[in-house]
């Protein structure tokens, strides 16, 4: 295998469809209406602990995921999973609740009914069979701020009230609350009749290139707001963690405070008061929270190097509002949007000023100490 040529799997792991990776099964948990009660987090810690390895990462589409889990574990697992209510009928109703939550709604907003009523409609026996990485989003709090989500379907917040749009549409279709969810699925199966899907893969955005959006996306969205820093929010206080990831024991800790709610930026929202425990980044400066790396060497088997050490060892020299992907293969997982980039390959790395993994790099076959010297030289 080159770093150009990593194996793109077309769908995302769930937990009844878990996906190997070098530390064992990847269990992704998709929390319901994007929101784990005390309940459910303090299990959850219980069940990584138990069953798998003891870490937990957050993903990009607000899920947790529990690594380290092995074939023989797996099913008491799901048992575990199941009396919490995080498990889908099949593993097809699974892959179709990919629905993002904003994290900053509030009681009598909607969002947690639009929630309920869009998982119930993904799970109806006529629910459109959407290809593995479709996915929705809610974002349906006072302003949108999840336009940067990797989705096809958005219900969100618009100048004079709610929105149907499309993946990178700038206008969007005036709907209601009672009328939402059922014009999200007619969009979705506009989708699937218009060919959006192709041999079982398929995205809006790559429809829209060849086919126009239905007349009636006419209204203009509002301005999303920036991606929020960790601290106090309305809603409680917005937590990140290393490279996305706690331990079990973190998320004991933090379930005892209150529900969470899971965020697509690898943050969780506390809903309580946050504790005073290790493991958790407070401080929107922290260099760790300006860089991004991919699980790596030796935990994905299809990484070419480690990434998280020489992520955190080159952190402290990653500018203040820059951002540094460092990406185990070319498939760039941890941040598929264009920043400056450090991709593994067999020699060691590939920089890429400014790009996805795959894009074409600026210099190649940098090890780790060569990037070290680039790095902490730079404003030398
Ligand atoms: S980007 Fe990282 S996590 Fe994704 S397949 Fe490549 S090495 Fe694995």
């Amino acid at each position: 295998m080159t770093a150009a040529s990593p194996i793109i799997q077309g769908w995302c792991p769930g937990a009844l469809r878990p996906m190997a990776s070098g530390d064992g099964l990847v269990v992704r948990v998709r929390p319901r209406g994007g929101r784990l009660t005390s309940e459910q987090a303090a299990k959850i810690a219980q069940l990584a602990a138990v069953h798998g390895n003891g870490l937990i990462d957050l993903s990009s589409r607000a899920n947790v995921q529990l690594r380290g889990v092995t074939e023989s574990s797996h099913a008491t697992l799901i048992d575990g999973l199941r009396t919490l209510g995080l498990i889908d009928a099949s593993a097809e109703a699974e892959g179709r609740r990919n629905i993002v939550v904003t994290p900053f709604w509030h009681d009598g907003d909607g969002t947690q009914n639009l929630a309920a009523e869009l998982t119930a409609a993904l799970a109806a026996p006529d629910a459109p069979q959407l290809p593995g990485k479709f996915g929705f989003v809610l974002d349906t709090a006072s302003a949108p701020v999840l336009r940067d989500v990797s989705a096809d379907i958005w219900l969100e917040t618009g100048p004079n009230g709610l929105l149907l749009c499309a993946q990178g549409a700038a206008f969007g279709k005036p709907v209601t609350p009672e009328t939402a969810v059922a014009e999200a699925i007619a969009l979705a199966h506009w989708f699937m009749n218009q060919g959006g899907v192709t041999a079982g893969r398929g995205r809006m955005a790559a429809l829209l290139k060849r086919v126009a959006l239905p007349p009636e996306h006419t209204e203009p969205r509002a301005a999303a707001l920036p991606q929020p820093v960790v601290g106090p929010v309305s809603a409680g206080s917005l937590v990140a963690f290393e490279f996305g990831q706690m331990r079990a024991e973190t998320l004991a800790a933090l379930a005892k405070s209150g529900p969470l709610r899971v965020t697509p930026w690898r943050m969780l929202l506390v809903e309580g008061a946050l504790p005073h425990i290790p493991g958790l980044i407070t401080d929107a400066t922290d260099p760790l929270l300006r860089v991004i790396a991919c699980t790596g060497a030796p935990g994905c088997v299809q990484a070419l190097q480690p990434t998280r050490a020489l992520a955190r060892a080159l952190a402290p020299y990653v500018p203040q509002g820059a951002v540094l992907h460092v990406s185990g293969c070319a498939k760039g997982c941890a941040h598929p949007t264009p920043v400056q980039t450090l991709t593994a390959t067999a020699q060691g790395f590939d920089l890429i000023h400014h790009g996805t993994a795959a894009a074409a790099p600026d210099t190649i076959g940098l090890s780790a100490e060569t990037l070290l010297t680039l790095f902490s030289n730079r404003d030398a």
